[in-house]
């Protein structure tokens, strides 16, 4: 019988560990942590992302502020709010939701970002820090799956680990926190991507699977481990007339399938999903308190 990795049950217990903390700051007088966004565009998933950060940033009783462009912006203007970003003292931490319309130059938007209120995680700075184990903000999927296998008291050291897809936002990071000299990783990481050969082979070896593939119910059961514990990173939206939405949301594992075989699985959605935002919450907690020294 598998046991479910519950990332809402978790992020919420999280949530008001952060809200707990803000009550005190304020209490005292000092003003909320802020975390601001910057939406280019009208794509359904990213409006939906910055809103659930917005209402998560709320629960925690930081302040959240959401700046909207429309698709044609141009990367002058989304340059120039980025430099007011960096420099306005209120603002703790903010984001840029991606992916930005073809044409703006992701790359040189994300260098732009001040080092110290990247709470994305995404500038080299803290890239390059992150890899040499340094004080950094780490990107938000990643840590939330280190959290989470954290909390949940999952046995990582000496484990075998195999993360498939290798992004700079998910498998990358991912694969390096793990494989950290710490007892919360400590794992033999094994990185695949879509020119790994044997891949069912080596996924056949995970004690912890790690899927972050972007594609539907790519992972079945006879690629999965007895025992393993498997982490879904993947959302999708299927197309479902049965629902109101017009489609449900699923992971890159087939869960009807492969759960039955896992010790402990992360659900989507419901998995690593909330998890994210929350980290994306301690990281803003994180530079709020360098700035403010409360
Ligand atoms: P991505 O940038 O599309 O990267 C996918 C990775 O999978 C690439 O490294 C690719 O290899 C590899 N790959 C593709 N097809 C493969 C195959 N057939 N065999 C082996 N490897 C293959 O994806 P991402 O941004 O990391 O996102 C992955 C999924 O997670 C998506 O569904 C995304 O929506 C989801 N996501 C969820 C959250 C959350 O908070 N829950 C956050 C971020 C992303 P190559 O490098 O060789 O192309």
């Amino acid at each position: 019988m598998y046991e479910i990795l519950d990332g809402k049950t978790l992020s919420n217990q999280i949530k008001d560990e952060i809200a707990n903390e803000v009550r005190r700051y304020t209490m005292q007088g000092m003003r909320a942590p802020h975390l601001a966004a910057i939406l280019v565009g009208n794509d359904g998933a990213s409006q939906t992302y910055v809103s659930s950060k917005e209402k998560s940033s709320h629960e925690v009783g930081f302040i959240s502020s959401v700046y909207k462009f429309p698709e044609n912006t141009s990367e002058e203007d989304l340059l120039k709010t980025i430099d007011f970003m960096n420099n306005d003292e209120e603002i703790d931490g903010f984001i840029v939701q991606l992916p930005l319309p073809k044409h703006i130059d992701e790359r040189k938007v994300i260098h732009a970002i001040s080092p110290e209120k990247d709470v994305d995680g995404f500038t080299p700075i803290n890239v390059g820090k992150m890899v040499l184990g340094e004080d950094a903000f780490v990107p938000a999927t990643p840590m939330g799956i280190c959290t989470l296998l954290e909390r949940y008291n999952i046995e990582t050291e000496g484990k075998h680990c195999v993360v498939l897809g290798r992004s700079n936002i998910v498998g990358t990071p991912v694969a390096n926190l793990l494989s950290r000299n710490n007892k919360h990783a400590n794992c033999t990481v094994t990185l695949c991507h879509s020119r790994t050969k044997n891949l069912k082979e080596i996924t056949r070896q995970a004690d912890i699977l790690v899927v972050a593939i972007g594609k539907p119910e790519f992972v079945t059961a006879d690629m999965v481990k007895e025992g393993a514990v498997v982490v879904d990173v993947g959302i999708h939206r299927i197309p479902d007339e049965t629902k109101k939405s017009g489609f449900h949301l699923t992971g890159d594992v087939k869960h009807d399938e492969v759960d039955r075989h896992c010790s402990w699985v992360t659900p989507v959605p419901g998995g690593v999903g909330p998890l994210t935002i929350v980290s994306l919450l301690q990281n803003t907690l994180k530079s709020y308190k360098k700035t403010m020294k409360p």
